[in-house]
């Protein structure tokens, strides 16, 4: 297995990603490599019509941003990840996780097989937009079902 030297994991900070967590923080251990986190969140009036946001709704996303950064830097420090690599963006999940993987030079994304969307799917909607543009190798944890 090739020795990593930076690993993206990104979580939606489900249960269901507790497994995946884990595995990105053993990784980054026996690889001795630089571990970065990255949460997005997807809450964007703006998808839908165009319309000017609100202030009423800028407040809602900064407010989701800002819970977002508390849990982060929480697991964060469990998993043992900088506070300085510890990345929360608003915007396309899959766009904002391949953006920061390129502009921070990261050679292997770690994300849970599914998450909060279920296992309906061979793969969960995330991890199969990443896996097929991302310009490293992904490592897809799988999720087990209840
Ligand atoms: P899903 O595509 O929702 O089934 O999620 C699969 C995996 O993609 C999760 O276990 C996370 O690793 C990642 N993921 C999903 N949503 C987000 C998000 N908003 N921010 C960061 N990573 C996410």
């Amino acid at each position: 297995m090739p020795a990593y030297s930076h690993i993206l994991f990104a979580t939606d900070f489900s249960q269901e990603s507790e497994s995946a967590a884990q595995r990105a923080a053993d990784l980054a251990q026996r690889c001795t490599a630089r571990l970065s986190l990255i949460h997005v969140v997807e809450f964007s009036p703006l998808d839908y019509g165009g319309e000017q946001m609100l202030p009423i709704e800028m407040d809602l996303e900064q407010e989701l941003a800002d819970e977002a950064r508390k849990r982060l830097e929480r697991l964060g420090e469990r998993m043992g990840a900088a506070k300085s690599d510890q990345h929360v963006e608003i915007g396309s999940t899959k766009n904002e996780i391949l953006r920061v993987a390129a502009a921070t030079g990261v050679d292997l994304i770690v994300v849970g097989s599914h998450g909060r969307r279920g296992l309906a799917l061979l793969l969960g909607s995330t991890a199969n937009a990443v896996l097929h543009s991302a310009p490293c190798d992904v490592l897809a944890v799988r999720v087990k079902g209840p």
